[in-house]
């Protein structure tokens, strides 16, 4: 569904991803792994356009999406949730996720969407009518994933949706995450917490410096010692 071949990204002259070649086949739960700087959030920001600066191919159901724009690349189905979660903390919450149906003119069509998250998230239903800012932060990360839902996409890219959150906030969010993958949406995403990223998703990479050095059955990376002694101190 989602393919990199050799891709690479740069700051200037600073190379930030060197020949990353991954893919993520639809219905799977993928999760990039890697620590501090290893260039997760360039990985995602070179798939959705924000990093033009690049070379290596990026492909979408077979299609080449290389240099396409933002926002071409999200009306394909490709749904994103980026780092710190950045929704409008002085909208509510449904507010909100209205903004994230931007694409889509009809408007019951986004009263339906708005509908089927709520059931997802009951918890943003009840919190309907709140200042998005004073959510929790658990709440922020599930509202965040609720907007970038509202274009109904066929897979989802999130940016450390661990961060900052406490252990027990970070299994319920997983297992929401765990629901929406049975709903039929694929997951990518990327996470400092390899621990977390290693027990729910199905394959996973492992990213440092910028380059692969490791990928496989997750189930399998949570048994390979040397992977844990280098990145499960690091949660
Ligand atoms: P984090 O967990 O801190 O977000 P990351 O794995 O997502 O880490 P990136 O943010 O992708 O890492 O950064 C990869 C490398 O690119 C780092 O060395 C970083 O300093 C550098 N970098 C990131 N953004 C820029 C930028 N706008 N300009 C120059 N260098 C950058």
């Amino acid at each position: 569904m989602l393919k990199t071949v050799s891709l690479s990204a740069y700051y200037g002259k600073i190379r930030a991803l060197t020949n990353v070649s991954l893919h993520v086949k639809k219905g799977e739960f993928v999760s990039l792994i890697g620590s501090n700087g290893a260039g997760k959030t360039t990985l995602l920001n070179s798939i959705m356009g924000h990093i033009s600066n690049k070379t290596g191919k990026i492909y979408f159901d077979e299609k080449e999406i290389t240099n396409f724009n933002t926002e071409k690349i999200v009306s394909l189905g490709i749904g994103y949730v980026p780092e710190g979660r950045r929704i409008f903390t002085d909208m509510t919450v449904e507010e909100n996720l209205e903004m994230g149906a931007f694409l889509i003119k009809n408007k019951s069509k986004i009263k339906e969407n708005i509908k089927q998250i709520y059931e997802i998230f009951p918890v943003l239903k009840e919190r309907k009518k709140q200042i998005a800012g004073m959510l929790s932060g658990g709440e922020q990360q599930m509202l965040a994933i609720g907007r970038a839902l509202m274009l109904s996409p066929n897979i989802l890219l999130m940016d450390e949706p661990s961060m900052g959150l406490a252990p027990k906030i970070i299994t319920d969010l997983y297992n929401k995450l765990k629901v929406l993958k049975k709903s039929g949406i694929t997951i990518f995403l990327v996470e400092q917490n390899a621990k977390i990223a290693l027990k729910y998703s199905d394959r996973s990479y492992v990213l440092e410096n910028g380059s692969i050095i490791l990928q496989g059955k997750s189930s399998e990376l949570l048994n390979d010692n040397e992977l844990l002694r280098a990145y499960l101190g690091k949660e």
